[in-house]
């Protein structure tokens, strides 16, 4: 019940190590995925060992019975503070309420406490964290990139980052589609800039038009009308104009906000995750709260300059699930070129106070859609990971040599120049000697990376079935795996 994975066990050690260095206001950082809940039971269970009580913060009153339910679940004796639904006892070892409970009816007395979704640290959080000084707090985010937490918080423990999450199988990798990203770019192009993000009224004027809107159903309909799905919309009049289109193309949809009745949001939730319901869209309340782990792909229909609500969305589909092999994320927004897919984030030093400026974050983009259809992939990745075509404009002008970017033909000195299938092949190649030696794909993937300087190999090539070896490479994998066998007796 208590069993923690080891990289668990590496955070809780770091923390205590924090603690011991005087730090009482650390945040940790951990991701989706990352066991928020056993590290949070844990720290718990060790405070009420030494006979001190805790008190758990979270941010909306939604999220009150779950956090109450997982604690309670993991053993560990749960009050809950709530307006109409109050739960106290003497032996609690936690008690569990909203910072805004908190804040009005005063905090009980507690020797420890944890905020959970510490990136969105509210004045009531400040105020408290200020008047139990002597008290220590963890902050628990998987994003906590608010500009002025290194104000508050002295110390920082990283969790393991998603991409190692990913590869060890604790998450489902994630591909990401953004189709016509031109048109994206053209809609929000004169959208204002406020507090760091567009201006949320502009920007819902900007995509609830038919052609944005009419894109975002034809995609779903030809990539992903298999997958429970959720829909990120900018505002309520956006979400529900994309859910009637939905619902026109027969597909059966629905749309909830902070204003759908309590009872109401939970039969359509229910549904939703009976299947009857496969499209679920929303403003803000799946953002934080609620949790599916088998939807499997995201609708971005909102644009943000926001790294953080970018993978608050995306972590709603990345999570573990039965049959559920890999996320989908369909970006109508153009939200993966900035900011990339979930693999791409790591969690940066608190911050000092600074902001970068909004518009150096609108102009940034760090990956590229593929023009013939749509894929997201790293800018300079030059074939596509998902057709497999070379990126249109580069493919005949430019090849890699000797691992390094020359300009297509300039090979006339004699040396190799390979082109996107002649790498390809190499990687098949690899492929099959792995397979016939019963290797993990790691090796290929190695072998690649020595054999063109440390390029890597596109994903999608994988897909590719390996290849019997041609006598010149299998001349280069022999001299390979002596240098390799070599290195390592060294
Ligand atoms: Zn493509």
């Amino acid at each position: 019940m208590f069993e923690l994975h080891p990289f668990q066990g590496d955070i809780i050690r770091e923390l205590r190590q924090g603690y011991a260095a005087g730090h009482r206001r650390q945040m940790c950082a951990l991701a989706t995925g990352g066991g928020k809940t056993v590290v949070a039971s844990h720290l718990i269970r060790s405070a009420s060992a030494k006979g001190n009580r805790s008190i758990f913060i979270v941010d909306r009153i939604e999220l009150v019975n779950q956090a109450a339910d997982t604690l309670q679940a993991v053993g560990l004796r749960v009050g809950v503070m709530q307006a109409g639904n109050t739960w106290l006892h003497c032996d609690d070892e936690v008690i569990v309420g909203t910072r805004q409970t908190f804040a009005a009816r005063g905090v009980p007395p507690a020797g420890f406490a944890i905020i959970d979704e510490a990136h969105v640290l509210a004045k009531d959080h400040i105020k408290l964290m200020e008047a139990w000084n002597r008290v220590p707090f963890i902050g628990l985010s998987a994003t906590p990139l608010r500009p002025d937490l290194g104000g508050h918080f002295t110390n920082l423990v990283r969790g393991p980052t998603v991409a190692w999450l990913t590869e060890q199988g604790f998450l489902t990798p994630a591909r990401a589609f953004c189709p016509g990203s031109e048109s994206i770019e053209r809609a929000i192009s004169g959208v204002k800039l406020k507090r760091g993000d567009f201006v949320s009224s502009e920007l819902a004027d900007a995509m609830n038009t038919k052609a944005l809107i009419g894109d975002i159903i034809a995609t779903w309909t030809e990539k992903a009308i298999d997958r429970p799905t959720l829909v990120f919309a900018v505002d309520i009049a956006h979400s529900k104009s994309v859910i009637a289109d939905f619902v026109d193309a027969g597909v059966s949809a629905a749309h909830i906000d902070a204003y759908t009745r309590p009872d109401e949001r939970k039969d359509i939730i229910a549904s939703f995750k009976a299947g009857e319901i496969r499209v679920l869209s929303s403003v803000n309340v799946l953002g934080i709260g609620f949790d599916y782990p088998g939807a499997s792909c995201a609708i971005l229909a909102r644009p943000t300059l926001s790294e953080a609500l970018h993978m608050q969305q995306l972590g709603r589909v990345i999570r573990r699930a039965d049959g559920k092999a890999d996320a989908l994320i369909l970006d109508h927004a153009g939200n993966t070129l900035r900011f990339g897919l979930p693999i791409h984030f790591e969690v940066p030093d608190l911050g000092k106070g600074e902001h970068q400026a909004a518009s150096k974050k609108k102009a940034e983009k760090r990956m590229v859609a593929c023009s013939h259809c749509g894929a997201v992939m790293e800018s300079d990745q030059f074939t596509c990971s998902s057709c497999g075509i070379d990126r249109p404009g580069r493919k005949s002008k430019v090849v890699y040599r000797d691992g390094r970017l020359v300009e297509y033909g300039s090979g006339d000195d004699g040396t190799a120049v390979f082109s996107v299938e002649d790498r390809r092949g190499w990687y098949q190649a690899f492929r099959w000697y792995a397979e016939r030696r019963g290797w993990k794909d790691g090796w290929a993937f190695h072998a690649f990376l020595a054999k063109f300087g440390g390029m890597k190999p596109p994903f999608a090539w994988k897909l590719f079935p390996g290849i019997q070896p041609s006598d010149e490479q299998a001349r280069w994998i022999r001299h390979y795996q002596i240098r390799s066998a070599k290195r390592r007796a060294a």
